[in-house]
Formats: structure tokens, sequence, C-alpha cells
């Protein structure tokens, strides 16, 4: 991970030249991170740059667009920052991006699994174990793979792709313990029936708070979205499976070739639903179709925001 202080300086650089940038802070305890908007020294003595600045912050751009802000982004999270710029839902001269390279981040849920993390007292990172200590006295060490979210286990992009100022030195690119697409790949073994019931006891549990929708970086309808939306009324307040099923497809399909497969909506879900694998499977057909993945190259056109009379990857039917 690059150097704390080296962030520091590079974000004191761009402050006074930006409403304010948008980093980390300690959240409640150790092993949780907030973000921070720092506009002045006594914020920027905040900012922590390890292995819990999970969050993509670029989740904040749309809400600030016309005025110019900083950004501090991992590799994965400037997939989000491309996207949004290829799609002009933000402008580049009122962004400055902050790259930082990232050797991974670790998951809240997965250390939960382990262990009570309410009492997290500290945690020092050697290499990749993790000694986390907690108020009861105890400690546990910890494999940071083992509790690195799936993001970093398929990670391909660990360097920022778009910055205007980069902060340590690259890193090399780690061989993916585990495909972006494993756990599509598991869940297509199931049959059909399965998978229906696999996603209608997934769904039963889903309290409709949209957590997944506001964290997600890519959906910008806010007051239009059709979960909400009175003129026209799509879909009706009711929390039963095929309603909530019904806002979960839609979400998929509107981020079909646009998800930049942060992981923001499933982290930010409170029941802990897959949600993730919706917008992976259709990640992968539009790669599959279009060879093209969300935010990888500003200068490209997303496959879905244009329109070819043939597409060489799309069989048609003769009608
Ligand atoms: S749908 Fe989920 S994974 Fe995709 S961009 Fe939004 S928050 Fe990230
Ligand atoms: S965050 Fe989870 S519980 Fe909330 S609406 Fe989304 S899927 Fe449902």
């Amino acid at each position: 991970m690059a150097e704390l202080n080296e962030l520091r300086e590079a974000v004191a650089k761009v402050l006074p030249d930006v409403k304010h940038v948008i980093g980390w802070q300690r959240g409640y305890h150790a092993v949780r991170s907030s973000p921070l908007f720092i506009r002045n020294q006594e914020d920027l003595d905040k900012l922590i740059w390890d292995r819990t600045c999970y969050q993509n912050l670029a989740s904040y751009l749309t809400s600030t667009r016309g005025e110019r802000v900083g950004i501090i982004v991992k590799g994965c999270d400037s997939r989000s920052v491309n996207q949004l710029l290829q799609e002009q839902l933000i402008n580049r001269e009122d962004v400055v991006v902050i790259g930082v390279p990232c050797t991974g981040v670790i998951s809240l849920d997965k250390i939960r699994a382990k262990f009570p993390i309410n009492r997290v007292k500290d945690m020092q990172v050697e290499g990749d174990e993790l000694t986390i200590a907690t108020r009861d006295g105890e400690e546990h060490k910890l494999n940071r793979w083992d509790v690195a979210p799936d993001k970093c286990l398929a990670c391909k992009y660990p360097n920022p792709l778009i910055f205007d100022t980069h902060v340590g030195e690259p890193i090399e690119t780690w061989e993916p313990k585990q495909g972006l697409y494993a756990r599509d790949e598991e869940f297509d073994q199931k049959s059909l029936d399965e998978r229906f019931e696999f996603w209608r006891r997934e769904m039963s549990r889903c309290i409709r708070c949209y957590a997944c929708r506001n964290a997600c970086p890519m959906c910008v309808c806010r007051d239009h979205c059709i979960a909400e939306s009175r003129q026209p009324h799509y879909q009706s307040q009711e929390a039963d499976v095929r309603e909530k099923f019904f806002f979960q497809l839609i979400h998929a399909m509107h981020l079909a070739g646009r998800c930049t497969e942060c992981g923001e909506c499933e982290r930010a879900c409170p029941m802990d639903i897959p949600v993730l694998l919706f917008k992976t499977r259709m990640g992968k057909v539009v790669k599959d179709l279009f060879d093209y993945e969300a935010g990888v190259d500003q200068t490209a056109v997303p496959p879905l925001l244009t329109f070819q009379a043939e597409e060489s990857n799309i069989e048609e039917k003769e009608w």
C-alpha cells in the first residue's frame, strides 16, 4: 500500500482548487472505515489509507456535479469514475482524481463470519497476516486472503485506470485467486427450479431498504427510480417476493453494461443478500456479446448507449 504521508501531501496540493476531497477515515472500530470529506487541515489529519478502505467513493460524485471536487480512488473504484465520464454523468474538468494502487482490502462480512467484531480494539497488519485484538483481551490472527472480498480475489485492476495524481508506485497485478464469475458458474450448475427457489428464498429476506441502490455509483435516477415514482406508478410498495424480485431484476437490467462490479450493492445490503450475482451475470453477457467491460476504457462508448444495425456476436433470428 502507498504511504499515508504521501497521500496526505497529494490531497493537500489539490485542496485549494476543490470544494472537498473525498477519502476515508476510521469508522466505529479498527476494522471499519467511513467516507471523509476533506476541506481543511483538521479533516486531512483524519485521513486513513489501509486495508479497511473498502468503500467505493465514486458514489458521491454525481451529487456534486457542477462543482470541482477531488476523490481518492483504488484501481477498482477508478472503473466507476471512468464509466461515469463515459456516460457524461460527470464532467472531467470537475473531478481531480488521486489514484492509489491497492493490494486488496478486507471484508467486514467475512471477518464477522469468523468472530463478533463489535468489540474490536485494534488491528495490526504484517504482510498477509492481520492481528485483530478485541476489548476482551483476545487476539485473532487471520490471513488477509481468507477475509478478502470477492472483488479482491478476482482483481484485475489493482492500479488506477484514471488519475490526475498518482500516489506510490504501480504494483504488479496478482494472479486472481478466483474468477470474477466463479459464483455465477457455480450458480449455473443449479437447475432452473433450484435457481428460482434460491432467489425466492433470498428475496423473501429483502426489507426493501434500497441500500443496494443507494450505494451504487451508477444508480443515478434518484427520485425517478421506478421503485418510488408515482407518475407512472410502476411498482407497488407491497413487501412481497414478486415486487422485490421485480425491483432487483430491473435494477440489474438497468446496470447491464454499466455495472463496474465494485460490490457496493452487496456490501451495503443489511440482509446479506448476494445481489451482485444479478449484475455479474449481466456483466458476463455484455462481455461475451460486446467484448466490453464497464469503466475500463474512458474513451469507449458503452454498447447499450449506441446502436449497430448488425452486432457481430449476436445471431439474428430468421423472421
Ligand atoms: S450494481 Fe453493485 S457492483 Fe455494480 S456498480 Fe452498482 S454497486 Fe457496484
Ligand atoms: S439492500 Fe438488501 S435488503 Fe435492502 S433493498 Fe437491497 S437487497 Fe433488499
